[in-house]
C-alpha cells in the first residue's frame, strides 16, 4: 500500500503504484487553504489518499486535475471539494461520462483502437467488480492559466499540452520551487505506436524550462526528481528530437550519434525515447 511522503512542511504526496497505474497524488498546504492534485484512478485510491491526509489533519479545499486520463480522474466522485480543470479537460471528462467500463465495453474499445490494452488491463485490475464510475463535471474551468492563493503559498496552474495529452497542465509552486508535471512529458500512448513528435516536445520543454524549480514530480515516477536528474531527462528528449530531425528519423543513425556524444552505450530510457521519436516522425 502506498504511504504518504512529505517533501517539505507544506507538500506531501502519495507515491504511484505501477501495477494498476496509480499516479502520484499530492497536497499543497498553504496557511489558509490546501490544494490537492489529481483525483486518483478509483474510489479506493482517492479514499486511501484522503484517509492518510486526515491522519495528518490535512483537509483539501480544492482539487485540480492535471489532465483527463482515467487514472487521474476516476476518484473524482470521492473528492468532496470543488474541482478545477482546464476547459478541454472538462470536455473530455464529460465525454467520458457516456462510457461503460465493464469488460465487454473495454474490450470493444480496445478492438476499435480507442482504448489502450495497457489501460484496459490496469482498469480491470484496479476496479475489480466495481465498474460503476461516476464522473462529476469539474466545478471550475480555466483557460490557459489560473493562480490560487493558498495563504503564503501560491499554486500556478498552467496549460502546457504536449504529445501525451493536449490538455496537460502543470502546477508550479514558486515559494517551494516545486513543479508538478502530471504526465505531460510522457509519450502519446493513444496511438498505434507510442510516440513523441519533434515540435510538440520542443515547445513543451521550452515552456517547462521557464519555471524556476528544484523539485519535479512526474506522475508515474516513483519519487520526485531533483534538478540535475530532471535536466538530464530533458536533455535526452532534446537531443533525441534534434537528431530525429537531422537524420530524418533514421533510428540507427540517431542511436550511433547519441552514443558517440555520450561516449557510452545508451540506457533503456534513451533507447526508448529514440524509438518514440522515430515512431512519431513524419518526414
Ligand atoms: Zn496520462
Amino acid at each position: 500500500m502506498q504511504k504518504l511522503q512529505r517533501i517539505s512542511n507544506r507538500i506531501v504526496y502519495l507515491p504511484p503504484y505501477q501495477e494498476t497505474d496509480r499516479p502520484i497524488l499530492a497536497a499543497v498546504a498553504g496557511e489558509e487553504r490546501t490544494l490537492l492534485i489529481d483525483a486518483g484512478n478509483s474510489s479506493s485510491h482517492a479514499q486511501l489518499f484522503l484517509a492518510q491526509l486526515a491522519d495528518l489533519q490535512i483537509k483539501g479545499d480544492f482539487l485540480v486535475l492535471t489532465h483527463w486520463h482515467w487514472d487521474h480522474v476516476f476518484g473524482m466522485n470521492d473528492m468532496p471539494m470543488p474541482i478545477f480543470a482546464f476547459e478541454k479537460t472538462q470536455e473530455n471528462v464529460i465525454d467520458m461520462q457516456q462510457l461503460s467500463w465493464e469488460d465487454e465495453f473495454l474490450d470493444q474499445r480496445v478492438k476499435e483502437g480507442i482504448e489502450i490494452p495497457f489501460c484496459a488491463d490496469a482498469i480491470k485490475k484496479e476496479l475489480g467488480n466495481q465498474r460503476e464510475i461516476i464522473l462529476p463535471a469539474p466545478a471550475v474551468t480555466f483557460d490557459h492559466r489560473m493562480t490560487i492563493n493558498l495563504g503564503g503559498l501560491t499554486a500556478i496552474i498552467e496549460h502546457v499540452g504536449g504529445d501525451h495529452s493536449d490538455d496537460s497542465c502543470v502546477i508550479y509552486i514558486p515559494e517551494e520551487k516545486v513543479l508538478f508535471l502530471g504526465d505531460c512529458l510522457y509519450a502519446n500512448l493513444y496511438s498505434e505506436k507510442w510516440n513523441y513528435t519533434i515540435e510538440k516536445t520542443q515547445r513543451l520543454i521550452e515552456q517547462i524550462e521557464t519555471y524556476d524549480a528544484e523539485t519535479f514530480f512526474l506522475s508515474h515516477h516513483e519519487a520526485p526528481m531533483m534538478k540535475k536528474e530532471f535536466q538530464s531527462m530533458l536533455n535526452t528528449l532534446k537531443n533525441a528530437a534534434n537528431l530525429t530531425k537531422q537524420t530524418k528519423g533514421d533510428q540507427a543513425a540517431i542511436t550511433a550519434e547519441m552514443s558517440k556524444d555520450l561516449q557510452r552505450e545508451l540506457n533503456e530510457f534513451e533507447v526508448e525515447t529514440i524509438q518514440f521519436f522515430v515512431n512519431g516522425y513524419e518526414g
